[in-house]
């Protein structure tokens, strides 16, 4: 997005009621080498992105394995420092916030985690487990606090029973819904959920994403849901933003992504979606070679190595991310 772009969308944005602004984010690790330990180079997880959720708003984040949503997730909620750019979330800009004011922030800001078995102490019981974020933050009638652990694991699908238990009596289903009581224990206003279906059996998969609609609701909250599975994200996604090699290369609404995919790569990923009825099967794009190395991304559009329609201008210019359909944005020479 150009800067002129920007300005224009934070204002959008704002009349827009979003809660969470991300401009120019880059996240960069630093590749060490030599005798002196010198940083050499950078592994560019996120480079360059922008967009907005508004309040309420659930945005989809998709991308194989390594194009940095995860990384993004991650700056967002400040569990790492932006190498660049800007997060901004409910008007207050975070990006350089450390100490006590950080800790502040993240009341209002929480994660649930791929594997929820590593997330949950094993030592613990499940009700301390869910009040041990409360009580990093405020004291606490003992009896007050207990029963309102135990409401918030009958708001997740768990008997109050589970409050005694240790996570390993669970199945993996519940103790991702244990990971979400725990999520909801400071009342966020934003939450990252990063796979956090990924490593269920699929049986108990649209149980966990049922809840997680049916909690947005009842606790007003915003989601930036992170998955590889388009399906999943479907299900779940207001509007989706879909990521290659660091970049935003297309985002939409679930309906446009869907319907009508701009970007080569959204095309690629979109048409191996397998279609349960036969008469509607599409031809697959299959995407030829690897995914760059981030530590050395190709020059002009990332996705030039691999594009099934590339030009030459590709490899010499970036494309930006423009607005091509109302709301409906692209970063592709071809629009
Ligand atoms: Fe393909 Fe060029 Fe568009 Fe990149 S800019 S997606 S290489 S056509």
């Amino acid at each position: 997005m150009t800067s002129k772009e920007l300005t224009e969308d934070t204002v959008k944005y704002k009349e827009n009621n979003y809660l969470l602004e991300v401009q120019n984010l880059k996240t960069y690790y630093p590749i060490h080498g030599g005798f002196f330990r010198r940083v050499v180079g950078n592994v560019k997880a996120v480079d360059d992105i922008s967009f907005a959720i508004k309040k309420g708003e659930t945005m989809g984040l998709v991308g194989e394995s390594g194009c940095g949503k995860s990384t993004t997730g991650r700056t967002i909620l400040r569990l790492m420092k932006p190498t660049g750019g800007k997060i901004i979330f409910d008007g207050e800009d975070i990006t350089n916030l450390s100490g006590l004011k950080l800790q502040e922030a993240r009341r209002d800001f929480q994660m649930i985690f791929q594997d929820p078995y590593a997330s949950l102490n094993p030592m613990q019981m499940v009700g301390n487990i869910v009040a041990e974020p409360i009580l990093n933050y405020e004291k606490r009638d003992k009896k007050e606090l207990k029963a309102y652990v135990k409401s918030l694991l009958l708001k997740v699908g768990l008997p109050e029973e589970a409050y005694y238990k240790y996570a390993h009596e669970f199945s993996g289903g519940q103790r991702q819904r244990i990971g979400i009581a725990r999520t909801l224990a400071l009342n966020p206003k934003l939450i990252v959920a990063d796979e956090p279906v990924s490593a269920l059996d699929v049986s108990v998969q649209s149980q966990v994403l049922n809840l997680l609609k049916s909690l947005q609701k009842e606790f007003e909250l915003t989601y930036l849901f992170i998955a590889h599975d388009l399906s999943v994200v479907k299900h779940m996604s207001d509007r989706i933003g879909v990521m290659y090699l660091g970049n935003l290369v297309e985002v939409a609404s679930n309906k446009d992504l869907y319907k009508e995919p701009l970007h080569p790569y959204t095309q690629a990923l979109i048409s191996a979606i397998p279609e349960p009825n036969p008469s509607l099967r599409k031809e697959r794009i299959v995407l030829k070679g690897d995914v760059p190395s981030p530590a050395n991304p190709p020059t002009g559009c990332p996705f030039h190595t691999r594009c099934p329609v590339a030009q030459e201008i590709c490899s010499q210019e970036k494309p930006p991310l423009r607005e091509v359909k109302p709301g409906h944005y692209v970063a592709c020479v071809l629009y």
